[in-house]
């Protein structure tokens, strides 16, 4: 994703122990792409971020909000979509004892997750609003929860037009099953 990089200077802000520092700012993306859908974003993503100062790190919560927008998986008009993602990152002082365990919050026994401040005492936050943003964007896009999608067999859009596909498909007993069962039923019930 094309983001400007969002770095903070622990020294400047952070340098002792509980100090907090607010990062606000507006990450100017008009499109990215996850997998092989392509989604446009409306005005960029702000995001509200507070670092925090842990002693063993830098513990960064906050939030990220856009608007986007791709194609509905049922009809594939245009569906709009809100982005509301809970950042929590932290990155660890790097102070050689790396391979000591963290104890931090393992919820569900996960092994914690977390970066290093680099060896500059800076810390980037541009993977983490990436992966926020990522992670807040729908597996199935739908442009209304009830859309009713195109018909597989003509093609028209169901939310704006009806076609007959269905009722000609329950007659036609090459194209429904159904009805083949009808007239065999109605054959058994003429040898009665
Ligand atoms: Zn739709
Ligand atoms: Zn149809």
């Amino acid at each position: 994703m094309d983001i400007d990089p969002v770095e903070v200077l622990i020294q400047d802000h952070l340098r002792n122990v509980g100090d907090t520092f607010p990062v606000k700012g507006h990450a100017d993306v008009s499109s990215y792409s996850l997998g092989d859908r392509e989604f446009q974003v409306k005005d960029g993503f702000d995001y509200d971020l507070l670092l925090t100062n842990t002693g063993e790190g830098i513990l960064v919560t906050g939030i990220l909000r856009g608007r986007a927008r791709g194609v509905c998986d049922r009809c594939l008009e245009e569906a709009n979509f809100d982005i509301s993602s809970e950042i929590e990152e932290y990155f660890r002082f790097d102070d050689g004892e790396a391979s000591a365990a963290y104890p931090g919050d393992d919820e569900e026994g996960e092994e914690a997750e977390y970066e290093f401040v680099s060896k500059e005492g800076k810390i980037d936050l541009t993977d983490a609003l990436i992966a926020g943003i990522y992670g807040e964007t729908p597996f199935v896009l739908l442009c209304k929860t009830d859309c009713k999608g195109l018909c597989p067999h003509c093609g028209a859009n169901l939310n704006f037009e009806k076609c007959d596909c269905d009722e000609k498909a329950f007659k036609d007993p090459e194209l429904n099953p159904f009805a083949k069962l009808k007239e065999l039923n109605g054959l058994e019930d003429q040898e009665d």
